[in-house]
């Protein structure tokens, strides 16, 4: 597999994103140097960090040893909820950019609205100043709803590149999904595998289709993110299910069996409800 094969997606300011990546959630800092260059040796391009996951800097370490040119790599953070606001975002993104080693990131997303805390707007009037900056190319955000969306719309100047929002077959937002779409906003899919906490990989609808086409129930639920457009980074520490992860280019799943796993829809989110992680 070669990186070439994985497509990009255009987003609503001129930059493009590679639409399948490598999410590091979870993944043990002092074990994420040597994780992430097992991904980019299986050709991964896009990287999905965040402050608050507490291994950019290991992101960073094999990002520096792989030798990569950085404009053939595309390098996601985000902010975490205490630092929003203006001079505490500035601080925020100055140390995720000191511990990725680099001189810009490709992303810069606000983690979650964090509504109790009513500064979503002010920090993405933050995000803006940045991105002028040049140190940030695309701003966006994550987890948030559709009245967190109307409200960055109506009370500032720049529609967010990226909402990434949970979705899985399990839980599929279609509210959200339609806002976005209406408003050239892409979504990224995180927990795509349902973080593994539902018997997804199971189920007939996945297993049926991994059968026909000789491939694994993970490559199926992958490659039905791929086809529905979505923006999608699984993570996994193994490097054989890494390499596995990638390799969802070379089959197609049928409008039937795309239907079958779009009607697994059942409303059951992985992590709490947006409004309430402040
Ligand atoms: P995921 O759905 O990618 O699930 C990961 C788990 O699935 C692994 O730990 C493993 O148990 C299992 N898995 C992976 N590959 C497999 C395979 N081939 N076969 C069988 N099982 C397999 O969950 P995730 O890591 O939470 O989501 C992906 C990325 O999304 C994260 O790493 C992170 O970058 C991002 N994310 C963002 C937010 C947010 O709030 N913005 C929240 C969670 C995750």
């Amino acid at each position: 597999m070669t990186q070439p094969l994985v497509p990009r997606i255009q987003l609503n300011d001129g930059f493009s994103i590679p639409q399948l990546g490598f999410g590091v959630f979870k993944v043990d800092p002092a074990k994420t140097e040597a994780i992430v260059t097992d991904a980019l040796e299986i050709g991964y391009r896009h990287i999905d960090t965040a402050r608050v996951y507490g291994n950019e800097a290991g992101v960073g370490r094999a990002i520096a040893q792989s030798g990569i040119p950085r404009e053939q790599l595309f390098i996601t953070t985000k902010l975490w909820n205490d630092d929003q606001g203006t001079q505490s975002v500035f601080d925020a993104f100055d140390a995720s950019l000191e511990r990725l080693g680099l001189d810009y990131v490709d992303l810069y997303l606000i983690h979650w609205p964090s509504p109790a805390n009513d500064r979503y707007v002010e920090t993405w009037k933050a995000f803006e100043r940045l991105r002028e900056s040049g140190r940030v190319r695309s701003i966006g955000v994550s987890n948030f709803l559709v009245p967190h969306l109307e409200r960055l719309l109506a009370e500032t100047d720049t529609v967010p590149a990226v909402d990434q929002i949970e979705l899985h077959p399990y839980h599929q937002q279609p509210e959200t999904a339609a806002f976005a779409e209406e408003h050239a906003i892409k979504i990224e899919a995180w927990g795509p595998l349902g973080q593994g906490k539902y018997p997804l990989l199971e189920l007939p609808e996945v297993t049926d289709a991994a059968a026909a086409h000789e491939v694994t129930p993970a490559q199926v639920v992958i490659r039905w993110h791929v086809q529905r457009g979505h923006i999608v980074f699984p993570k996994s520490n193994r490097r054989e299910r890494m390499a596995e992860n990638f390799d969802v280019f070379g089959f197609e799943l049928s409008p039937e069996e795309m239907d079958a796993i779009t009607a697994l829809e059942r409303g059951g989110r992985v992590s709490s409800h947006p409004d309430e992680v402040n």
